[in-house]
């Protein structure tokens, strides 16, 4: 989150903190649902994935029901087993956020591997002649591949993420993402298209100058939508050492937090191997839970509306001041609530 316009936000008052909910003295159900949720759901994903593959299913078409049971899935969980009841309630934020899935998602990557195909494609036929050989591990087990396209697609994703928090000028395109008043697994699709457009292509590229199958693509597709629903999901559930493998919701709740220090972290969408890699993984042993109240500060007068967000990166400049005194007026309620409850008690009752 760019500096100049999120600074780290004072503490909550009581009233809004949610009920969180907990596993310590949790039943064994309880327990187990947590830990396996995520696993069950999407390694059965990739598994109907792979088993439309082998049925001879087109590589887009085979995706559907893998992702489809995958997203039934994670709407059982937050049913189930929430999260956070503050992110249980509906903030008109529904109709906003399926136009994202619609606009945002479902629209521009598709256009991007179109455009990519036609041109990087092309140059990734000659280079394979120029060769002799593709440059793409094709012999390697299909699971090795998937894991290497992760690993190679997430580069220029992580950079992109990381650049749009750390550079006010970049933050137009990614500040849509984090606007959303709560968490749960809609909001996964809200982001600026362009925001999807330059993340994908510099997710995508490289895969296809590699000269990737569309197979590993179209599994990669998978892994990303029911991902990216968990890792947004209002669901009571954990990884435990999977942490280390997957940006998922335990590590991602800490990325939507209004504290600087907690935000501009965890910037993989995927897996968390990069964050390691450059020191940015963020899960801290001390503190239990992230905020449940997520956003950056001054969020209040950023657009709700889907046309509204549309217009953002290029109002910027009268957005920012819309933002600082959004964040202003908040930052003095919150001194007067403070100043009030610090008060003697006989100040008070005069
Ligand atoms: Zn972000
Ligand atoms: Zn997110």
């Amino acid at each position: 989150m760019s500096p100049e316009v999120a600074e780290p936000s004072p503490p909550l008052p009581a009233a809004v903190e949610p009920a969180l909910t907990g596993l310590a003295d949790a039943s064994w159900p309880r327990r187990v649902f947590a830990y396996a949720i995520f696993p069950v759901a999407f390694f059965g994903a990739l598994l109907i994935t792979y088993a439309c593959f082998q049925e001879g299913r087109a590589p887009a078409l085979a995706t559907l029901p893998g992702i489809a049971f995958g997203t039934l899935m994670v709407i059982l969980g937050e049913w189930v087993q929430p999260r956070s009841a503050l992110w249980s309630k509906s903030y008109g934020d529904t109709p906003t956020d399926l136009k994202h899935v619609l606009f945002s998602q479902l629209l521009p990557p598709p256009l991007v591997e179109l455009a990519l195909k036609a041109t990087a494609g092309v140059a990734a036929v000659l280079i394979a002649e120029r060769l002799g050989r593709g440059l793409w591990p094709v012999g390697i087990p299909f699971v090795l591949q998937v894991a290497l396209a992760a690993v190679i697609g997430e580069f220029g994703q992580y950079w992109w993420h990381r650049l749009c928090h750390e550079s006010l000028w970049f933050w137009r395109f990614h500040v849509t993402h984090h606007s959303a008043p709560r968490l749960w697994w809609l909001n996964a699709a809200r982001f600026h298209p362009l925001d999807t457009v330059f993340s994908y292509t510099l997710t995508i590229l490289p895969l296809i100058l590699l000269g990737c199958p569309p197979e590993v693509v179209a599994m990669m597709a998978t892994f990303t939508a029911v991902h990216g629903v968990f890792q947004h999901a209002n669901i009571d559930l954990r990884l435990g050492p999977l942490n280390w493998i997957f940006s998922m919701a335990e590590l991602h709740r800490w990325h939507h937090s209004r504290t600087l220090s907690d935000a501009n972290t965890n910037y993989g969408a995927n897996i968390i191997f990069w964050d390691i890699v450059f020191g940015t993984r963020h899960l801290p042993k001390d503190r239990v839970h992230p905020p449940a109240d997520v956003g950056f500060l001054g969020d209040t007068a950023f657009p709700t509306t889907y046309v509204g967000q549309l217009w953002t990166p290029f109002r910027w400049g009268a957005l920012l001041v819309e933002l600082d005194q959004a964040a202003r007026s908040t930052a003095d309620t919150t001194d007067a609530q403070g100043v009030e409850d610090a008060a003697p008690a006989s100040t008070a009752t005069e």
